[in-house]
């Protein structure tokens, strides 16, 4: 009989060091605050940029970027202690990081990685992705949205909503499909 191997669960050092330094800026600079952003509708902008300055906008952006140059697990782990202390604020992050931020590196060229994950990754920039339209989520191949060529550019056009960040963001990553007539 073959022996499994045990997997080991536990956090590593830095995961560990990672957590309690987001703790204590999620209890010195969201839990104070919270429930007056919640009563009053507000988005804490200033909040976002203090996040950027701790690499939290940019978790899986290579340092040539401004990015903190993290993995997964770090990126995971951070996400986890903002969201035990507020949940929208971590949304937040993991649109701004995982939707918007990590299609441009991943999918974007070099002059827009060089144009918009600087911003991003410091929290100047907050960024949106834009997938939802009124009759289609999950089953985004039914999108309306087109990106018709015009020259040496695209004209998109179409709704989208339920949008994180789309009005409170500066840079949208908005999917569509091209039409080639
Ligand atoms: C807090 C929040 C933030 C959001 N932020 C964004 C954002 O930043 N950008 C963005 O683009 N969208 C965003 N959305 C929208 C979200 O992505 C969509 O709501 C989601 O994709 C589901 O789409 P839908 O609402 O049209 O539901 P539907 O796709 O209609 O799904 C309804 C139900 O049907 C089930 N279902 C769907 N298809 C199938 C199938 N083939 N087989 C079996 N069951 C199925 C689903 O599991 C679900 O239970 C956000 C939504 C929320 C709640």
């Amino acid at each position: 009989m073959n022996e499994s191997a045990a997997i080991d669960f536990a956090h590593t050092e830095h995961q560990v060091m990672i957590r309690q330094m987001i703790r204590d800026f999620a209890a010195r600079e969201i839990r104070p605050y919270m429930m007056e952003w919640d009563e009053t509708q507000t988005f804490p902008r200033d909040l976002f940029r203090k996040m950027g300055e701790l690499g939290l906008m940019g978790m899986l952006v290579p340092q040539e970027y401004g990015g903190a140059g993290f993995g997964y697990l770090e990126y995971v782990t951070a996400l986890e202690a903002i969201s035990q202390v507020d949940g929208s604020i971590g949304l937040s992050m993991a649109a701004h990081n995982s939707l918007c931020t990590n299609h441009i590196l991943t999918f974007g060229n070099e002059k827009q990685r060089q144009k918009y994950l600087p911003g991003l990754a410091s929290g100047q920039l907050i960024g949106a992705w834009g997938l939802t339209e009124p009759n289609t989520g999950s089953d985004a191949a039914n999108m309306n949205t087109v990106a018709v060529r015009d020259g040496d550019h695209y004209v998109l056009n179409g709704t989208k909503n339920f949008i994180t960040h789309g009005i409170t963001g500066d840079v949208a990553v908005a999917t569509g499909r091209f039409c080639l007539f």
